[in-house]
């Protein structure tokens, strides 16, 4: 019997395994997520979680994860843990997947990492084998090439099917001549569908489209011995009970294959959701986002510029549904999981990574943020990405920070534009030149009303006991006592401003005093009046 030829060691049978991993309940909801541990975590993988746990959250749900980590030769070994990590960040908690420390898989259908179900596959693909509807195939590289060199001639499709597949006619003597010569194989589906045949494909994202059945008899095992993506995920779908795939669009083209294949299984398939690819617009107009050539495919971009979680969940949120963002309006509180999304509402043409979009978002977020809330993040982000800023604040007296993050908070977009935006604050002052001191508009027409608005300032300062305890309070102290001077508030206050913080922009002269309090502020004026 051939397929004991091929799998001597293999005991089981399709039905003890699958007694093995029992029916879930009929109401139950079960979505997944399945990245390929290959490199960086991509924004759609968050992006396709959400609509996992979107969807899923409208039922009764299990909302589980699992590593399809069969392409071996391109693994990244740190990438599993680290998916795990981000998605937890982003509150995507599964209710089933691996657990790392041990290696223990929880609940019942483990394994959920698929190099460690290798045997299962090949229960199915001896079974497969034994009803004649696999067969290992030898053909080396060269002949592939040879057949494509002859299809191509003859403008027909280009592949291994039919009649272009010799050892799907072979005998098993023949098979078994070439195992004994030690040729290597690959397993292949042996495809009982038509070339001219059509099929109707049902999505709940692109709802009905009609295209071509699958007539190829693509390779389900690979010659190490492990299968490809298409035949695995399906067997894993099976078992553990999946009952809706959300996953991005490079894989639709690829669906009449995988319902031949639950066909041939006699299997259900389950409900699948493509969803469009993410897009962005360069100078080429409009494109895929790509992983190899935008920085913003990978999830840590995000980070590393210091958007919040809750920016970027509304961002994809937004993309999922353009609705979302007025009812987010009305609802700044709740949670985008309360929303009501439509799948049948993904927005097709425009699923457009568009950043000044999730600037807008995270600058809102940051804005309506109390101060305290944004000093436990900042500080966290920073034990992250910027040790030397959180050491250079934790320096400084909690007040002086809040009052810094009280100031910014207005005006900042994300929280990477924190250390430019504060390095006057937290670093020795320096001397601005004359030419920014001098300012004609500003009627500073030389250095000596600059000396003379210094001056002025720091009569004020130096006669007050306590601090400021608002900036109007600032505000109107110093234009009482610049009119009495017989001068122009600007002619005062953009001295100050320079020399608080000797560059073209920063915060206005009446935060900066409010910001550094009176010490440092005669502090920093005294030093420029020195040095001009
Ligand atoms: N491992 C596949 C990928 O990373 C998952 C596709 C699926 O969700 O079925 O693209």
């Amino acid at each position: 019997m051939l397929e004991n030829l091929l799998f001597p060691d293999i005991t089981e049978t399709p039905e003890t395994i699958i007694e093995k991993y029992p029916k879930r309940k009929d109401w139950l909801v079960v979505t997944r997520i399945a990245p390929s541990p290959t490199w960086f975590l991509h924004i759609w993988a968050i992006y396709s979680a959400m609509l996992d746990k979107i969807i899923a959250h409208k039922n009764n749900w299990i909302f589980y994860l699992r590593i399809e980590d069969t392409d071996q030769k391109r693994e990244v070994e740190w990438a599993a843990h680290k998916y795990v990590d981000i998605m937890k960040q982003f509150w995507l908690v599964f209710d089933e997947g691996p657990v790392w420390t041990d290696y223990i898989d929880v609940w019942n259908y483990w394994p959920y990492t698929q190099s460690r179900r290798e045997n299962i596959y090949k229960v199915f693909i001896k079974d497969l084998v034994k009803k004649w509807l696999a067969y290992p195939c030898f053909l080396s590289e060269q002949e592939i090439n040879e057949t494509r060199q002859i299809q191509e001639a003859s403008k027909i499709p280009t592949w291994i099917y039919k009649e272009y597949s010799p050892w799907r006619f072979a005998t098993e003597e023949e098979v078994k001549t070439a195992l004994d010569e030690w040729k290597d194989f690959v397993i292949r589906l042996k495809s009982k569908w038509e070339i001219s045949r059509k099929i109707d494909l049902n999505d709940i994202i692109k709802w009905k489209i009609t295209t071509w059945e699958n007539f190829l008899d693509i390779v389900i095992c690979k010659s190490n011995w492990i299968p490809t993506y298409h035949f695995a995920h399906l067997i894993d779908d099976f078992l553990m009970w999946t009952t809706h795939v959300i996953r991005w669009d490079e894989w639709f083209a690829s669906l009449p294959l995988h319902m031949e294949l639950f066909a041939m299984m006699w299997w259900k398939a389950p409900l699948y959701a493509h969803y469009w690819p993410l897009v962005k617009i360069d100078w080429n107009g409009k494109r895929k986002l790509s992983k190899r050539k935008d920085p913003e495919a990978d999830i840590e971009y995000y980070f590393k510029a210091w958007y919040l979680i809750d920016s970027i969940i509304d961002f994809l949120s937004n993309i999922i549904n353009s609705g979302f963002e007025d009812w987010r309006k009305q609802n700044p509180e709740k949670s985008y999981l309360d929303y009501d999304f439509k799948f049948e509402k993904i927005n097709t043409a425009w699923a457009l990574v568009d950043i000044d979009k999730l600037n807008f978002v995270n600058a809102n977020i940051i804005k309506n943020m109390d101060d305290e809330t944004i000093y436990k993040k900042l500080k966290e982000y920073l034990s992250k990405y910027d040790i030397e800023l959180l050491n250079t604040i934790q320096n400084f007296d909690d007040k002086y920070n809040i009052k810094i993050i009280r100031e910014l908070k207005t005006k900042i977009k994300k929280f990477d534009e924190f250390r430019e935006n504060t390095y006057f604050l937290y670093n020795e002052s320096e001397i601005p030149s004359n030419e920014l001191m001098i300012n004609e508009k500003m009627k500073i027409t030389d250095i000596e009303t600059v000396k003379k608005a210094l001056n002025l300032s720091l009569e004020i300062l130096k006669s007050r006991k306590n601090d400021f305890e608002s900036i109007d309070e600032i505000k109107n102290i110093f234009v009482e006592k610049i009119l009495n001077a017989d001068m122009k508030n600007w002619q005062v206050l953009w001295p100050v401003r320079c020399a608080l913080s000797w560059e073209q922009f920063s915060p206005w002269a009446l935060e900066l005093l409010y910001i550094l309090w009176i010490d440092k502020s005669i502090q920093r004026i005294e030093k420029v009046l020195k040095n001009i």
